[in-house]
């Protein structure tokens, strides 16, 4: 997805443009089957003092949602993490990012008026479910620093929680209120991310070399020329890296570090259910969303700290339907025979913020370490480094 809007923002600068990706298809990595959720009210920096007292149980295994590994890379980053944890930094963040969600629904507004593209997307709004009284007046301290830069953003109690989502009632997890966004929306990354290639290939000439791994770039003394894949290489004024997890060890080869980790999440698709939630539905005390696509039922959720290990997939895809079917019996169609599951790694740096633009490698730029928030902020993150790469800045 930042690959495909990237070349979008190029194109239209007027650039050539050729994305190369390792995988066959677009949009097969963590852009594939995520939750959906153009959540632009809702980008708060992950590290917040909030989060520490959480934290013992988080290391523990005591929260389903979680589960944390430990390697020297896991605690390095792991420390910067608790350093953003502080007050200032963390309400500075989430300010960065609001910026940047800003940004990005007016982008793709301007896109969608220029393209048609099919991708389920609704202005469904979200809900994101405050379990107890502590959890409001949390809630309603950032909505209070949300609304001061323009957030469309309020705490609900229940009451009025019901009235903008009925469905709510059929859900057996407690709440005291909600946070509910009216502006947000939703939409399949994939889908929009396919589309978007076709008309980047047919109408703008951007060339799509699939199946192709980067293994090195090409430099010309130190400026990058260009990158290295397999025999061949293909030569460049600007290589702008969009490759998720899979940046921090290209880039790395160069002596730049990226504190990006992956941290894995899951989803399941499924039909429709009896009563299913019109807004966007987050649980935070499960760690997991429901986002309505069309006729069908995305979940998605948990935020694993194990490195690239798959090896749980099987169980916590198992453990995401039982906490779905638990609090939401009447979503989604649980009996359907194909859960149509899928897992994939969040590229998350300490501090929630993407790292675009320019690096001090003259030739190439960044575009990655979008966390859980790569849909939502893709349009804007696109725009910046085309801009860089555009003014050589
Ligand atoms: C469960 C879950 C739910 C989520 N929900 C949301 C949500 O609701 N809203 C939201 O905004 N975000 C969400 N996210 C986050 C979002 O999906 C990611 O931030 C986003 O997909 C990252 O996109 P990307 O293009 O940077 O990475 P990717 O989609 O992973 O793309 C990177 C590409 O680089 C390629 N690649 C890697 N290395 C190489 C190499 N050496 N050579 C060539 N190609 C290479 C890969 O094949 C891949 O296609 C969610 C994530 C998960 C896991």
């Amino acid at each position: 997805m930042t690959g495909v809007t990237t070349a979008w923002s190029l194109a239209r600068a007027g650039h050539e443009v050729t994305v190369i990706d390792k995988a066959d298809t677009i949009a097969s990595g963590t852009s594939y089957a995520n939750a959906a959720q153009l959540s632009y009210s809702f980008v708060d920096s992950l590290a917040t003092p909030d989060f520490l007292p959480e934290l013992p149980g988080l290391l523990f295994g005591r929260h389903a949602g979680a589960r944390v590994g430990f390697d020297a890379e896991m605690v390095t980053w792991g420390l910067q993490f608790v350093a953003e944890c502080r007050r200032s930094r963390s309400d500075r963040a989430t300010i960065r990012l609001l910026e940047l969600a800003d940004s990005s629904a007016r982008l793709l507004d301007t896109l969608l008026d220029e393209v048609a593209l099919d991708f389920d997307y609704r202005d469904a709004g979200k809900t994101v479910l405050l379990p107890d009284a502590e959890s409001v007046r949390r809630a309603e301290k950032q909505v209070e620093l949300k609304r001061r830069y323009g957030s469309d953003v309020d705490v609900l109690d229940a009451r009025a929680a019901l009235a903008v989502e009925p469905t709510l009632a059929d859900m057996s997890e407690r709440f005291e209120g909600v946070v509910y966004s009216a502006a947000d929306t939703v939409g399949d990354a994939c889908a929009f991310s396919r589309a978007l290639a076709a008309h980047l290939e047919s109408d703008h000439g951007v060339r799509f070399a699939m199946g192709t791994e980067v293994d090195a770039f090409h430099l010309d003394g130190l400026r990058v020329a260009g990158v290295i894949a397999g025999a061949e290489t293909i030569p460049a004024d600007a290589v702008v890296v969009c490759l998720g997890t899979g940046s921090r060890k290209l880039v790395g080869s160069l002596g730049i570090h990226l504190p990006i980790i992956p941290v894995r999440g899951y989803s399941v698709t499924l039909p429709l259910g009896a009563r299913p939630p019109v807004t966007s539905v987050t649980s935070l005390e499960n760690h997991f969303v429901f986002t309505r696509l069309g006729e069908r039922m995305r979940i998605a959720g948990f935020t694993d700290f194990r490195g690239f290990d798959t090896s749980n997939d099987d169980a916590r895809i198992r453990d995401l339907v039982k906490t779905a079917r638990n609090s939401a019996p009447l979503a989604a169609d649980y009996e359907a025979g194909e859960w149509n599951a899928w897992g994939g790694f969040r590229p998350m740096t300490p501090d929630s913020q993407p790292r675009v633009g320019k690096t001090r490698r003259e030739g190439l730029y960044l575009n990655t370490g979008h966390g859980m928030l790569g849909w939502t902020l893709a349009p804007a993150t696109a725009s910046i480094v085309a801009d860089a790469v555009t003014n050589g800045a």
